[in-house]
């Protein structure tokens, strides 16, 4: 992710690792050595929504996936809305379907994309259309659906035990950090 930032955002001046005194001690990071900006590369907050439809799970699979991975849907949390408005917005935007009740499922972390998931269970109603964004749907029923071995995969998990369900993983290669690595891997 650093590679992304070559040059401070106030000043212009490269960027540089610099070591200064933090709470927790001597810490290098990336900062300008002008204006001591600091680069604090902190995670990005996800949201990812379980969306319960007619009584069945909803997973999306997106345009950009290779394979047949159908997962959650997801979205990047905006300026000026709280999570639960971002997911409600995220499901209507990906799906057209309307949240109805919202309920956090938990918070996950997503070490390799710099992530934190936060993930709710939302009762949707209304009639499903696509973004763009995404190719194709599938309904599964809860004791049908399969987890996947990432953060949302883990909240999925989760919001099965919640109903009594033991949730079933499906096998995936191992992650890797590789950009070229398959699709599966970067999937939060
Ligand atoms: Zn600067």
């Amino acid at each position: 992710m650093n590679e992304a930032y070559r040059y401070c955002p106030v000043c212009s001046t490269p960027l540089a690792p610099v070591t200064l005194l933090e709470d927790g001690g001597p810490k290098e990071r990336l900062r300008c050595p002008a204006c001591t900006w600091t680069h604090w590369n902190n995670p990005t907050p996800v949201l990812a929504g379980v969306v319960e439809y007619q009584g069945q799970i909803l997973l999306a699979r997106n345009a950009a996936w290779e394979g047949k991975m159908y997962a959650l849907i997801t979205g990047f949390m905006e300026a000026g809305e709280t999570p639960q408005d971002g997911i409600a917005r995220e499901i209507l935007e990906e799906t057209n379907l309307q949240a109805r009740e919202i309920h956090l499922i938990g918070v996950y972390d997503f070490q390799r994309m710099n992530q934190v998931i936060i993930a709710y269970h939302a009762r949707c109603e209304g009639e499903v259309k696509l973004s763009l964004e995404l190719v194709d749907y599938r309904l599964f029923t809860p004791d049908k659906v399969k987890c996947w071995p990432a953060g949302t995969g883990y909240a999925l998990a989760d919001w099965l035990r919640s109903r009594g369900h033991e949730p079933q993983f499906i096998e995936w290669a191992r992650p890797s950090p590789d950009p070229s690595a398959p699709p599966e891997s970067r999937i939060a």
